[in-house]
């Protein structure tokens, strides 16, 4: 195919070749694809600078000149702002749309006030409907459990619903009263215009596909279980609803490979077990019993607070990668799942892992296996050489401190 053409007014297209996606939903990648990244806020330079040295050193290590990665720069966040006067452009939505996959790194959303997550509205935008997230603990990485080892699990947050649907009325407005006015008339709910107000819509279209999503990574992954992550107790209509959905999917359409554990009385034989756990119990048996848990399905705010439980007991939020992907379209967006940790931009210090394991969830979804693969090992072999940056040195024996970009040279030493 060779060069494209830019269409766009800010960003500028490398010569390279668009990845397809096919009828599966997986891309079919050229040995020149063009995917692209968003720098990120705060700390987003200084780890994407070292990530994206990593990435071409794997690449080259593992292809030599036979496949190289035409990586295109989009914009968000603060750079979006200066580069094209607009915090969000609408042809950064655009070019994921057309290129199909890409990287970022953190963006800042401010609290309370301000304009809304660009996180939140990529994903919904773009309707990256499971946030995925694999957590695994790394040897020799500190961790504050006696057992980080008994933790391996994937987490499918649904990412497009629940009270993150941006439905939300600020309390004292006119919109509060409104809102309010009519609950009381249509529902006989006592609410008063002084109360914020949200919407937490669950709906079975959401629920199911991001079930499908998790059970189909079992599969292809060969795992034991998935367990429906809910608070079903309480919100009846709207958890409880994602939890009989789930059960609904895999009764209609997995049966001859998973089972509900109601239907197996927990012994499910060789296919896979599906069961729930209700929110707070299943936060307290992620420490005291890991290894009865796998593949993990929920919804959108159980799964963002799972997400970080789950990152501390393997080293925390500087290593946990995350992907989020429309397993329809093939549009998939990897990213660092931590914050911008402003206090520590530009200084070149933190750790890059988050996003460099998000590199490797990227390489694995574009069949570069080999690159995934390299970069894992030398990763490992990089934490067992106690080379490692300030948040795990403060947690290691005799271990050696290393800047952001000195942990990417290091790693890149050990491919
Ligand atoms: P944060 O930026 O994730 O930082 C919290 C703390 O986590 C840091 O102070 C640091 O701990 C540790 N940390 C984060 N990234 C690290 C890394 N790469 N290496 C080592 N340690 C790391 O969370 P926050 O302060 O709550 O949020 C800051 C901004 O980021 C907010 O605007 C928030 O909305 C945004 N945010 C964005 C995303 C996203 O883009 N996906 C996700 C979460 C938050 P120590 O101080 O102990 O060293």
């Amino acid at each position: 195919m060779g060069a494209t053409m830019s269409t766009f007014q800010h960003i500028q297209v490398p010569q390279g070749e668009k990845i397809a996606i096919g009828a599966d939903g997986l891309p079919d990648t050229p040995s020149k694809p063009i995917i692209g990244f968003i720098e990120g806020d705060g700390i987003g330079p200084d780890i994407w600078k070292a990530s994206k040295f990593l990435f071409d050193k794997a690449v080259a290590h593992c292809y030599g000149d036979t496949r190289k990665v035409a990586w295109m720069e989009i914009y968000a966040g603060e750079k979006a702002n200066k580069v094209c006067g607009n915090y969000f452009p609408e042809e950064t939505l655009d070019a994921i749309r057309e290129y199909n996959i890409a990287i970022k790194g953190p963006l800042t959303t401010p609290v309370g006030e301000g304009f809304r997550s660009l996180n939140v509205s990529l994903r919904q935008e773009l309707d990256l409907y499971a946030c995925v997230r694999p957590v695994r603990h790394f040897e020799a990485v500190p961790s504050p459990v006696v057992n980080p080892d008994a933790v391996d699990m994937t987490i499918f947050r649904e990412n497009t619903e629940d009270v993150y649907a941006g439905y939300e009325v600020k309390a004292g407005t006119p919109e509060a009263e409104k809102l309010a006015a009519f609950c009381a008339q249509e529902f006989g709910w006592e609410l008063s215009g002084h109360t914020g107000l949200g919407l937490k819509p669950v709906s079975e279209a959401g629920s199911k596909r991001l079930v499908r999503a998790a059970l189909r990574y079992a599969i292809a992954q060969k795992r034991k279980s998935v367990t429906l992550v809910h608070k079903g107790n309480i919100m009846k209509y709207t958890e409880g609803a994602f939890r009989k959905w789930g059960y609904e999917v895999v009764r209609d359409e997995f049966s001859d490979v998973a089972v509900a554990w109601a239907d197996c009385n927990g012994d499910p034989g060789d296919k896979i077990l599906v069961q729930d756990a209700i929110a707070d119990i299943f936060l307290q048996q992620i420490l005291t019993r890991p290894k009865n848990f796998d593949v993990i399905a929920t919804t959108n705010l159980n799964g963002d607070y799972m997400s970080d439980a789950l990152a501390a007991q393997v080293g925390g939020i500087g290593i946990a990668p995350g992907a989020n992907i429309n397993y329809e379209t093939g549009v998939a967006l990897f990213e660092a799942t931590h914050g911008t940790a402003p206090k520590y931009a530009d200084l070149d210090k933190v750790n890059p892992s988050s996003l460099i394991l998000s590199g490797v969830m990227m390489f694995e979804h574009l069949g570069w296996q080999e690159v995934a693969e390299a970069l894992t090992g030398a990763l490992t072999k990089t934490y067992g050489d106690k080379r490692v940056t300030y948040d795990f040195h403060r947690l290691m024996q005799g271990a050696t401190l290393l800047k952001c970009s000195e942990f990417a040279e290091a790693v890149a030493g050990n491919l």
